[in-house]
């Protein structure tokens, strides 16, 4: 029997997450961990510590690169925090970064553009690193095809890995990351899940691909446990030591200090994001990532649980708007769109069907002990 449906009455997720829990005054677990994490280091530090903090990083991440022409590496996207990343670390911080991006093919217009603008007025060094879309375009489709959510494993799993390659390149130890408590605090595991599961993405491609992988950058959990514990790589979560990172201020700041342009909703830097986030996953899994996303800037004050339900109600595109979407993502995959209709209606499965790094034994036990001694990854 389905359950009926529940929304939380402190932020908005609800029972579409079918693992969420409620407490006795009907507030789930997700918003109880964000709150739990927002009370906690680094984020329980006063404006001043944090500031003294900030400053012990800098002069880490300066001592470590001062024989190099950068110190450190940012992984831009063209989206708020990485842009707002580049400009921290450059402006304010006075660090020498090495801006990456990771080029899939499927970057709009507006963000390549957001980059440019942004690389243009810091007088910032940008690596750019191209797939190989032959390769990678038939990785996205094995996991199309494999009808579980996990559509952007390809994608998350090779900025990882390259950005891990791109610092060793480099011989940088720091990875500056925009990730963060405030905006990315929620996750709900099956809703997307296997990012660091090279194992799960070299089964996906066997099963519903034709083609070995042979360029695609990844990371093997020995290549993960090696650049972390014995090459010593750090990444830092920087905007986490930031007094009050208020969201809509940076946007404002940053639309005026570089003539960077908003999108219409968080990861829609990507044309293939925005259609799994906004048309694949609430049409075929029920999964509404928005809910994550509002209910993060509900916990850290940001907005109202009403505003939230507000923008929840509102469409992501018309009809004609998505006609044109499904169009142009069949032409880039080249397949038609009742192949396309096909994998939709596929009964779904997810990363539990398949073989992973969790469902092994012995990588299960690796991995446990990994998590422990990294409880960040
Ligand atoms: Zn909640």
């Amino acid at each position: 029997m389905s359950r009926e449906h529940q929304i939380c009455k402190r932020c908005v997720m609800d029972t579409t997450d079918t693992e969420i829990v409620f407490d006795e005054n009907g507030f789930c677990n997700h918003c109880t961990n964000a709150f739990k994490k927002l009370n906690s280091y680094p984020l329980n530090l006063s404006k001043a510590e944090k500031e003294k903090e900030l400053q012990k990083i800098v002069a880490d991440v300066k001592e470590s690169g001062k024989k190099n022409d950068y110190d450190c590496v940012v992984g831009v996207s063209g989206g708020v925090d990485s842009s707002y990343v580049l400009y921290l670390v450059k402006k304010q911080l006075g660090l020498r970064p090495l801006a990456f991006h990771l080029d899939n093919e499927w970057d709009t217009e507006l963000s390549v553009k957001n980059i440019e603008k942004i690389i243009k007025k810091l007088d910032v060094k940008l690596h750019t690193m191209h797939v190989d879309w032959d390769e990678f375009k038939e990785l996205q489709l094995s996991f199309l095809k494999s009808s579980t959510p996990d559509l952007e494993i390809p994608t998350d799993h090779a900025l990882y890995a390259t950005l891990y390659n791109v610092a060793s390149e480099y011989k940088l130890k720091y990875i500056i990351s925009g990730a963060n408590i405030i905006t990315e605090n929620i996750s709900v595991p099956t809703w997307s899940h296997g990012h660091y599961d090279w194992r799960y993405i070299k089964i996906m491609q066997k099963k519903f691909g034709t083609r070995k992988l042979t360029s695609f950058p990844h990371l093997s959990m020995y290549n993960l446990a090696s650049q972390q514990l014995f090459r010593r790589k750090k990444i830092i979560r920087i905007l986490n030591y930031v007094p009050e990172y208020d969201k809509k201020k940076i946007i404002s700041f940053l639309e005026k200090e570089f003539g960077w342009q908003n999108y219409i909703t968080k990861h829609a830097e990507s044309i293939y994001t925005f259609f799994v986030q906004a048309y694949i996953l609430p049409t075929k899994f029920n999964y509404d990532k928005r809910k994550m996303h509002l209910s993060d800037l509900i916990c850290s004050g940001q907005i109202t649980r009403n505003e939230a339900l507000d923008t929840l109600k509102k469409p992501l595109f018309t009809e004609s708007e998505l006609h044109e979407m499904i169009g142009l993502v069949c032409n880039k995959f080249g397949i038609t769109k009742k192949e396309f209709d096909t994998f939709m209606r596929l009964p779904n499965k997810s990363y539990y069907d398949y073989p992973s790094y969790e469902t092994h034994p012995i990588y299960r036990i690796i991995r446990e002990v990994y998590k422990k001694v990294n409880p960040q990854t």
